[in-house]
């Protein structure tokens, strides 16, 4: 399985994966997103804009005019493309890895199809955006919530796990001791 696509995976060129997950449609999770072989999985709350770069765009709330640059960089910098195959999930989805399970755990509000994945039986929780200490505090798009975000921080805190991964800054958290949130 390959979580989140990122800029990192397009220069490195994609693993061979039987499954891909997109934790949320922001652009740093989808790069060269249709050229992945292995069917890609995102929450149902937004699979559209996976399925569509015109709806991924019109989700970032910006005019016009912005919006047209905003596409041009998605487009040349992250390499992102339509996905119009991408399948839904839901809430509790579990993954079998052999062995492994995968099991998607909804945690809205940075976006609202934003998801994290919990691996079992290792007790490695990736928690993808939760953690935006090196853009945020917060940040987001149209379908944002800060509301959901701060339940979704406590409903994190709630999950019992050896390991927090983060997408962007503080990289893999030991244990509760450290507070998830920064
Ligand atoms: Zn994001």
């Amino acid at each position: 399985m390959l979580v989140d696509p990122s800029l990192a995976v397009g220069e490195r060129g994609a693993p061979s994966a039987d499954a891909v997950v997109v934790s949320h449609a922001h652009e740093d999770h989808l790069v060269a997103i249709d050229q992945l072989p292995a069917p890609v999985h995102v929450h149902e709350a937004d699979v559209a804009a996976v399925r569509s770069f015109e709806v991924l765009l019109a989700g970032s709330g910006l005019p016009e005019e912005a919006a047209r640059e905003f596409g041009r960089s998605l487009a040349s910098d992250f390499h992102v493309r339509s996905r119009p195959d991408a399948l839904a999930v839901a809430d509790g989805h579990r993954f079998e890895l052999g062995g492994r399970t995968a099991t998607v755990v909804h945690l809205p509000g940075h976006t609202a199809e934003h998801c994290s994945l919990l691996v079992e039986p290792d007790g490695f929780f990736y928690v993808a955006d939760i953690d935006l200490s090196s853009l945020g505090p917060f940040h987001g798009d149209v379908g944002s919530s800060l509301a959901d975000f701060e339940r979704s921080l406590e409903g994190c805190g709630a999950v019992e796990a050896r390991w927090y991964g983060t997408f962007h800054h503080k990289g893999v958290i030991d244990g509760r001791g450290s507070s998830v949130a920064g």
